[in-house]
């Protein structure tokens, strides 16, 4: 099956508490402060295409918010269309 050397992260955006560390943590910017509010009232990270999987984000956010990350994903489309 073909990959692609990419990452994604899964996240929580329901426990976050809007620090920013992992957008500042994030060394090719792809995550970025939503404009909603989480039901607790804080502003939480948005992914963008990008992601290496480098786990900085999960090691630096004080509350746990990374559940995964994931590195070299099946490239789906590609295997979709053959
Ligand atoms: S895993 Fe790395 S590249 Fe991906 S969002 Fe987190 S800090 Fe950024
Ligand atoms: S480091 Fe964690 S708590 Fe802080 S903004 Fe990022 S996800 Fe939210």
């Amino acid at each position: 099956m073909p990959t692609k050397a990419i990452g994604t992260v899964d996240l929580d955006i329901e426990i976050c508490k809007g620090c920013e560390l992992c957008i500042k943590v994030c060394p090719v910017n792809v995550l970025e402060m939503s404009r909603e509010f989480n039901t607790i009232g804080f502003r939480y990270p948005i992914l963008l295409d990008g992601c290496t999987g480098c786990e900085m984000c999960a090691l630096i956010c004080p509350d746990f918010c990374f559940t995964a990350i994931y590195r070299n994903i099946p490239n789906k489309r590609a295997a979709e269309i053959q």
